[in-house]
């Protein structure tokens, strides 16, 4: 384990794998794809193009995996953050079942690289959505129904005597697991994907933000020591990546969520409150997610800001917010609170496609991306490989700016956020 003082400080950052650094774009680089971006999204694409031929170039303004790639929840889930409904309104029944499958395709992924690569990120299987209100239980029943019946994705139903054998809380009325679904530490695994890209022959600069993006026949992303000409370009920088595409901006909206990390409970104190060690999140609109690590911590996430600052009292807010899914930990408080950024679009589907010909995106994975950017970074590199049908899919959601741009959306969405807040408490 390293302390590496150039990554943000966090339970990660700490028990990181070694972090080699990568050397600054420096001078006139040529490329067959130039990455704007090392974070999963980026180093799936980057991969897949490298393992087909493709010389690449990944540019990433600070280190690999720095952010929220590297700072996440660790769960790994199906689906898409809007859910499986929404798709059906914006594609169609029968695109969204394709988009669903695909999905499935972004878990199993994770878990052939893992093997394939020799990434020790701590995998861990098994996944709960929990429900807090009778509203919720409804809802649950309702998913449940509809997975088995039009996407052949049967999910076990626990009620609360059921939850309560692996789940030491009394908050929850009932769950859907899921098996399949799983966690992960997401910087070792950010990182292993770095070290299979640089083998396949990946070339990877740190430090290199891109402060231009020069669109024509063959492409030039400038940095402050150089540049790169290329044939394709694909932007995955995510909600860090204000000013290169104002269009793609326009779409997302960034909002600061948080994870906190407890000293470790040992492991007989750990496995007490989740005995078959899956993920957990609840149903909420601003929801509580958490899970065990391999040193026996428990990771807790949840509470939203729409500054660029932490929200105040953050500590006290995720510890009172710990303490009522798990009131046997009063006394516990975290040894290390991080936050990262999500990027939101606004029907919460992912927005995924083509600026021009050749510069490719992906992004709008609101809190749901840790699967399903792999799927991004493989969707992508096949279109760039002449071989469009799947992201064509993707390309035809349709996607609404945030209104008002950056100085009113905030407010805008605080406003939306506090309406779903109420909703949550009252019923
Ligand atoms: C706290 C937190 C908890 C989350 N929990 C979960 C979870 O449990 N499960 C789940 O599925 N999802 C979760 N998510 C969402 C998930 O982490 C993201 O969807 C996913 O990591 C996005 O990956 P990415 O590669 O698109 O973006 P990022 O990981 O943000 O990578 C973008 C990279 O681009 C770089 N960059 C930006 N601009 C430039 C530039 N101009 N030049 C060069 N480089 C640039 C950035 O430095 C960054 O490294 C969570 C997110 C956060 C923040």
């Amino acid at each position: 384990m390293s302390d590496n003082p150039t990554h943000p400080a966090s339970w990660y950052a700490a028990s990181a794998q070694a972090m080699p650094t990568h050397p600054r774009l420096e001078g006139t680089q040529q490329a067959d794809v130039c990455v704007l971006g090392a974070g999963l999204t980026g180093l799936n694409a980057a991969l897949e193009l490298a393992e087909a031929g493709y010389k690449v170039i990944v540019l990433e303004a600070e280190r690999v995996g720095w952010g929220a790639s590297g700072r996440n929840g660790g769960q790994v889930i199906f689906g898409f953050g809007c859910g499986e409904g929404k798709l059906e309104t914006l594609v169609g029944r029968a695109d969204a079942r394709h988009l669903f499958d695909w999905s499935l395709e972004g878990v199993c992924m994770i878990r052939e690289r893992i093997a394939k690569h020799d990434i020790a990120c701590d995998w861990r299987d098994g996944h709960a959505h929990v429900a807090i209100r009778p509203r919720q239980v409804a809802e649950l029943g309702h998913w449940q129904r509809e997975l088995g019946e039009h996407y052949d994705y049967p999910l076990t139903w626990w009620d609360r005597e059921q939850l309560r054998a692996s789940l030491a809380s009394d908050r929850y009325l009932g769950a859907l697991y899921d098996a399949r679904s799983g966690h992960l530490h997401p910087l070792n695994y950010t990182l292993g994907l770095a070290r299979a890209a640089a083998t396949a022959g990946v070339r990877i600069c740190e430090r290199s933000t891109v402060l231009r993006l020069e669109h024509g026949a063959k492409p030039v992303l400038h940095t402050a020591h150089g540049n790169v000409q290329c044939g394709f370009v694909v932007l995955a920088g995510n909600a860090l990546i204000k000013g290169i595409a104002p269009a793609l901006d326009r779409k997302i909206m960034p909002v600061g969520t948080y994870v906190g990390a407890t000293p470790s409970l040992g492991a007989e104190r750990a496995r007490a409150l989740i005995g078959n060690d899956m993920a957990v999140a609840d149903m909420n609109w601003a929801l509580d997610y958490f899970r065990l690590s391999a040193d026996h911590r428990l990771l807790f996430g949840g509470r939203a800001s729409y500054s660029n600052l932490p929200p105040p009292n953050l500590r006290r807010v995720m510890r009172t917010r710990m303490h009522r899914v798990f009131p046997q930990l009063r006394g516990v408080d975290f040894e290390y609170l991080w936050g990262g950024v999500i990027d939101i679009s606004r029907n919460r589907a992912p927005h995924w496609g083509r600026l021009r010909d050749n510069v490719y995106f992906a992004q709008g994975f609101s809190g749901h991306g840790v699967a399903a950017t792999g799927l991004a970074g493989r969707v992508i590199s096949e279109a760039i490989r002449g071989q469009a049908e799947r992201l064509d899919v993707f390309a035809r959601i349709r996607h609404r700016d945030f209104p008002g741009g950056r100085a009113l959306r905030t407010p805008l969405l605080v406003a939306a956020m506090a309406w779903f807040k109420l909703r949550d408490a009252l019923w």
